[in-house]
């Protein structure tokens, strides 16, 4: 058998001293990373993140997160510092991810920060992302080559300005422009450009907020616009007429402030989440008190998602598994609990469709749920619609909170100007979003599932 060591190693003890990848995170989208990139971030002991690294793909890993941009409220970070960092944790034997807003080696410095992991004999390798051109061209329909018409592309930054380069390319796409859209332009035209050339500014290529402005040459020098970063300026002929009207600008975009429905998992949308509330483990102490004594329940009811997901991982760290609620029959209110179930292994006995909170009695009396012994494994907010109703049918009930809900600390905004629809998922939510937004845009539709929730919202908000 052989080992295969990689090409740049230099040092046998490269193991001890961790290893480090350098991760290209992709424009925006969550969804535009690597699997390779996404493998890696998931095993990851450490990982160090820059400013244009989306909120919601950073999310999804468990390591340790350190930021190192630039946000005015944090630590502003100098390259030599972000590279000390790097090799501190690598020294330390972690595996560290070094994730950069779209390509690591576009713009990106990754070159400076390999060096300084090569003089110090630490192992790496890098996982490209999809840079920003890439990720503007994709989502704006703007080819950044087209037979006939342009067979040539080139990358420039528009920072600093006194650097500003103009190619000899059919389609020239310039990074860093927010404060130099003008300069940039300036320097096109002294290079021979002709005024009708066609020009578009794209802003957040590839997020919610995705806006694009476009005009010819000789408009756009004219018109004094904000340009609010991160930005780019794409100039060329493969620009056409589509682009205002473009297949990523037609999607509704949702903003959900809870858990995410099933019914927006299509085509049609883009949703954006903005949790209203963060979701820990209950007391496990309280949680293991109640299995000891489960037997003596006929039937456990599980009302969301969550409360099956936190009920197994309790259960199976009592050191049972499925085969211990031979007895107990399971019910459940929601669609995507029946589909948590069944990964448990699981098919519920009873599944109450109507999951809305006015109608739960009649529900229940239909379906015949009447003189058990409940267990309800939920949230630390009861829902007492459901405990009334199951209560007037004379079962016994006993909530067991197997995870705790509380109001989030939001760590970004949303522009409400981008959000064509907000779904409000419980009335606590609503009531965390009014913490953050006193108003909601006339224009902006709102779901709720329930009455409840649509009348806390109406109070809040109407
Ligand atoms: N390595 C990155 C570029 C970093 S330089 C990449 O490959 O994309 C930062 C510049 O990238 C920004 O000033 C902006 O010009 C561009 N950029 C990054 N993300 C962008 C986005 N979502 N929309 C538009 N421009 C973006």
């Amino acid at each position: 058998m052989t080992t295969s060591v990689p090409a740049h190693t230099e040092t046998p003890d490269n193991h001890r001293k961790g290893y480090v990848y350098i991760i290209g995170a992709g424009p925006g989208d969550p969804e535009l990373l690597t699997l390779k990139g996404e493998r890696v971030l998931c095993e990851a002991d450490v990982i160090l993140y820059d400013d244009l690294v989306s909120s919601e793909l950073i999310e999804r890993f468990s390591a340790l997160k350190i930021y190192t941009g630039k946000r005015k409220d944090s630590h502003h970070f100098e390259q030599d510092e972000i590279n000390a960092e790097i090799v501190r944790h690598a020294l330390q034997g972690k595996k560290v991810a070094r994730l950069k807003g779209g390509d690591p080696f576009v713009f990106g410095r990754g070159g400076e920060e390999i060096e300084v992991l090569r003089n110090n004999g630490i192992g790496y390798e890098i996982i490209p992302g999809i840079t920003a051109a890439h990720g503007a061209s994709a989502y704006t329909e703007i080819p950044l080559t087209m037979r006939k018409i342009s067979s040539s592309v080139a990358f420039c930054t528009g920072h600093p300005i006194n650097k500003i380069q103009v190619p000899d390319a059919d389609t020239l796409v310039y990074y860093m422009v927010a404060s130099s859209v003008h300069d940039v332009l300036d320097a096109v035209v002294n290079k021979g450009w002709q005024d009708d050339t066609k020009v578009a500014i794209v802003q957040n290529a590839t997020r919610y907020n995705q806006k694009i402005f476009t005009g010819t040459l000789g408009e756009l020098r004219k018109r004094e616009k904000a340009v609010y970063s991160p930005a780019l300026l794409i100039l060329g002929a493969n620009i056409n007429q589509f682009i205002e009207n473009n297949w990523y600008s037609k999607k509704k975009k949702v903003l959900i402030t809870g858990d995410n429905e099933m019914m927006y998992n299509s085509e049609e949308y883009i949703t954006v989440p903005f949790p209203c509330h963060q979701v820990e483990g209950a007391d496990q102490n309280l949680v293991n008190q109640c299995f000891r004594t489960i037997k003596e329940y006929s039937v456990l009811l599980f009302q969301n998602k969550l409360s099956v997901t936190y009920f197994f991982k309790y259960l199976h760290e009592y050191g049972k598994d499925v085969r211990y609620l031979g007895k107990n029959k399971i019910y459940t209110l929601s669609h995507t609990a029946l589909s948590e179930l069944l990964k448990y292994g699981v098919i519920a006995d009873l599944y109450l469709e109507n999951g809305c909170s006015e109608k739960i009695t009649s529900i229940l009396q239909e379906k015949g749920v009447e003189n058990e012994n409940i267990l309800l494994p939920g949230s630390n907010i009861n829902n007492e619609y459901l405990v009334d109703g199951l209560m007037s049918l004379n079962n016994k009930v006993t909530p067991l909170s197997v995870y705790y809900q509380r109001a989030k600390e939001q760590g970004k905004t949303i522009d409400l100007d981008f959000i064509d629809e907000i779904y409000f998922s419980s009335p606590a939510c609503v009531r965390n979003f009014k913490s953050c937004y006193t108003k909601i845009p006339e224009k902006i539709m709102v779901t709720t599932p329930s009455k409840t929730t649509d009348a806390e919202y109406r109070k809040l908000f109407l």
